[in-house]
């Protein structure tokens, strides 16, 4: 699935929900939703959050950069901070650097927990307690989203590294399922239009 779908899916389904949650609409929440959608496919170097971050679009330079910055990371907290939050960026940095397309904790349940962990520090911090329940909406979207491609995701990895996959699922790469996500989003554009006053006028 591609990154634009998913963050169209994260922030449809934020929209959808938003009534529900502690803070209703802001804008904070809808892009940290959009952000988390499409965080999990940092584990692939062509991705969308991958354009921004990585100098040269291949899978070695992922593993460098990532895997470099992580010890760098640890290694600074080790010798002057002394903090859990850069020791957990630090480890998931590495894992993003280790981790195989799908394959891996990025797109797994653990992974989700993990990163949700660092969200919910960050967020408690700066007394923003509700960031994490925007994160896990986003990255949980992504997951749930990728169980309809016909490749499925390890989702209880590293515990168990089959598959799962819903029973009718499409090829993302396929004509099939560009007509599939292009349709999610136009549909996802019209709810958005539908759902804006509500948003403006509350
Ligand atoms: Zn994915």
């Amino acid at each position: 699935m591609k990154g634009k779908t998913h963050a169209g899916m994260g922030i449809v389904t934020y929209l959808s929900i938003y009534n529900m949650l502690p803070e209703k609409f802001n804008y904070i929440g809808v892009l940290l939703v959009a952000f988390a959608s499409i965080l999990p496919d940092v584990d692939h170097p062509k991705s969308m959050i991958n354009k921004y971050i990585l100098p040269f679009k291949n899978k070695f330079t992922k593993v460098v950069l990532y895997g470099c910055t992580g010890i760098l990371l640890i290694w600074y907290d080790y010798l002057y901070t002394d903090t859990p939050i850069i020791k957990a960026v630090g480890i998931s940095l590495i894992i993003i650097a280790v981790s195989t397309h799908r394959s891996g904790l990025t797109h797994s349940f653990t992974g989700m927990i993990m990163f949700s962990f660092i969200v919910g520090y960050l967020g408690n911090m700066y007394n923003l307690h509700y960031l994490v329940y925007y994160f896990m909406i986003g990255y949980g979207m992504h997951l749930f989203c990728d169980m309809f491609t016909n490749r499925g995701i390890a989702l209880f990895y590293p515990f168990e590294n089959r598959k799962f996959k819903f029973p009718l699922t499409y090829r993302s790469n396929s004509k099939i399922g560009s007509a599939i996500e292009g349709l999610l989003m136009v549909f996802g554009i019209l709810f958005t239009i539908y759902r804006l006053p509500v948003i403006f006028y509350r």
